[in-house]
């Protein structure tokens, strides 16, 4: 039985049940939705903030990618009447900014965030159909991460909800964007005080540095899949 299972979770915030968050989560809007694909190794674990990002943001949708059984089509991003970008510090990518918030407004936008280790997300980037070919934009340089639950080998690699935050500063209204910020740091109060947590951080993260997902020119292995 995997590690994350050993305690019965909440299946809307991944907490236990003593300390779920779902009813005190506010609700609010990104001014571009989001599509979250999200790697089927993620689903399960406790640890996944993207399933809170789809319960605050109400239009964010959460994709199945990877999983068994089920393998991944582009179709699921849905039609060509939106222009889609995906999310990801590659070299090309278009820092997203004001300017890019500013340039987008008016134009049926949506955001394309890749739910996955660095490894994961470095080869749906280069390969996953109807991705591969999106654009390309990365979050400007920011402070470090906060999120200490599972290690990333840089600061600056962030979780799924706190990429969201951040996206909220640049291009939300301050309403939203405040709200965002409070949600997090309701996240960062209740998985700071569970210990099955703490035990998975003990455990390390899967998570590699972005530019060696990029480099690497691996098939899916079994492990991913
Ligand atoms: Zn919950």
């Amino acid at each position: 039985m995997p590690r994350h299972t050993l305690q019965p979770r909440c299946a809307g915030c991944g907490l236990i049940p003593a300390r779920c968050l779902c009813a005190k989560l506010p609700r609010t809007e990104l001014p571009w939705p989001l599509a979250i694909v999200q790697h089927g190794k993620e689903a399960g674990k406790p640890t996944n903030t993207a399933r809170l990002v789809a319960r605050v943001v109400a239009n964010a949708r959460l994709l199945p990618f990877a999983r068994r059984g089920a393998p991944w089509s582009a179709a699921a991003l849905g039609g060509g009447d939106v222009e889609r970008f995906v999310l990801f510090p590659a070299a090309d990518a278009r820092p997203l900014d004001r300017d890019w918030c500013a340039a987008r407004r008016g134009r049926p936008t949506e955001l394309v965030l890749l739910d996955g280790t660095w490894r994961q997300a470095g080869r749906m980037v280069r390969r996953a159909d109807g991705i591969a070919t999106l654009p390309r934009v990365a979050l400007p340089p920011g402070p470090p991460s906060r999120w200490r639950i599972r290690s990333a080998p840089r600061g600056d690699q962030l979780c799924t909800f706190e990429t969201v935050v951040r996206l909220a500063a640049i291009g939300a209204d301050a309403a939203a964007a405040a709200l965002l910020e409070r949600a997090f740091q309701q996240l960062l109060g209740a998985q700071g005080r569970n210990p099955a947590c703490d035990h998975e951080a003990r455990e390390g993260g899967e998570a590699l540095d972005a530019s060696e997902a990029l480099d690497s020119d691996g098939e899916f292995d079994e492990r991913d899949e």
